[in-house]
């Protein structure tokens, strides 16, 4: 079983942002998903790897990135290594997943099993406390002048690089870290909702000033939403729509382990009739042929290319047999990078109707 540090460095995005949410989150149980399970399974597989030099197996093939990218890295390969920050923050310790010290440098990479989000190692405040862990640990050991942080997200085809010197971590950590942890030991700590601090925060369903803040809409002497309104309010809608789902979820569970809700109980869900293993035998018995009982379906491009001997390889194939169709418009903030589409030529565009 992983052990969970009060104040670790994957929670730091929560209680850095948040000092109060260590109270709040105060005899919470951890988050249990299936993804988290697959991320463990993943860690297992990929530190195997690295320890005996066998390449990613074919249930993980996508592993394969980051072996590559650590095996790529000179110097001695340390692996799964725990270190402790707690120079600067009570019991504060987490797990690298690779890390290697070679001529003034140190690199601290992370695997990140889930696709869900795209994570970047610029200003990774969990990556930072590991930089600070590996620091403390073998600061006087080997000259380290600057730290490259990685998060490797294999299935997601990404990989982001940050470089931070020495002397900035250890500034950080006396002037961010060390506040930020002394601040969680306030009873009076403030509670600040943030978009970055709350997604992974276990109170996240039930906190009452994220709600509070969420719901509050300003009186207007006026019947509609301006149009200013409206574009402060769609970020608003997003962060409701996850915090709806993220409510639904703990009222489920908090009732299957015997509370009550008032109004509520529980009842078995909707469930579609599907075939039994040995279905196909049995069908076929009845006189039935296999374009019958199958359906042809075109398996899936990654699938595809593989098959052709991968990406570069296929990509005259594919070329000739895809085609990319225009997406439906979308709504996106002025920084995004796509380019801006005409409004007068939307017509031209599918509307998913
Ligand atoms: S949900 Fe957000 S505001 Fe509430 S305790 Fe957690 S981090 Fe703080």
């Amino acid at each position: 079983m992983t052990a969970h540090a009060k104040l670790g460095a994957s929670g730091s995005a929560t209680w850095m942002n948040c000092p109060a949410s260590i109270r709040i989150c105060e005899d919470l149980p951890e988050d249990e998903s299936p993804f988290a399970a697959e991320g463990t399974e993943a860690h297992d597989i990929a530190e195997k790897c690295l320890k005996t030099g066998e390449n990613a197996p074919d249930t993980h093939p996508e592993l394969q990135m980051y072996l590559d990218y650590v095996r790529e890295t000179t110097g001695a390969l340390q692996v799964e290594v725990q270190v402790a920050y707690d120079e600067w923050v009570p019991e504060g310790f987490g797990t690298v997943d690779a890390l290697i010290i070679h001529e003034g440098k140190a690199h601290v990479t992370d695997l990140k099993w889930g696709k869900g989000v795209q994570v970047s190692a610029d200003n990774n405040t969990q990556l930072m406390l590991y930089a600070l862990g590996a620091l403390q640990k073998y600061q006087f050991e080997y000259e380290i002048d600057e730290l490259v942080l990685t998060i490797i997200q294999p299935r997601l085809d990404h990989i982001s690089e940050w470089t931070i010197s020495t002397e900035e971590l250890l500034k950080w950590a006396d002037e961010v870290v060390l506040p930020a942890a002394l601040a969680t030991e306030d009873p009076a700590a403030a509670v600040v909702p943030t978009p970055k601090g709350c997604r992974w925060c276990k109170a996240r369903a039930i906190c009452r000033e994220r709600v509070r803040q969420l719901l509050a809409l300003p009186d207007q002497p006026v019947d509609r939403l301006t149009r200013q309104e409206v574009a402060d309010l769609l970020p608003v809608a997003e962060a409701a729509k996850v915090w709806a789902s993220e409510l639904q979820a703990y009222a489920l569970k908090t009732v299957e382990q015997g509370e009550t809700l008032p109004s509520y109980k529980l009842v078995a869900g909707k469930a579609n009739r599907k075939f039994k293993a040995d279905a196909e035998e049995t069908l076929r018995e009845a006189g039935l042929d296999d374009d019958v009982i199958y359906r042809k379906s075109f398996n899936t491009l990654g699938a595809i290319e593989k098959a052709l001997g991968g990406k570069k390889k296929a990509k005259s194939v594919m070329d000739e047999v895809t085609i990319k169709p225009a997406g439906k418009p979308a709504l996106v903030k002025l920084d995004d990078p796509r380019p801006e589409l005409n409004a007068a030529t939307i017509d031209d565009f599918p509307t998913g109707e």
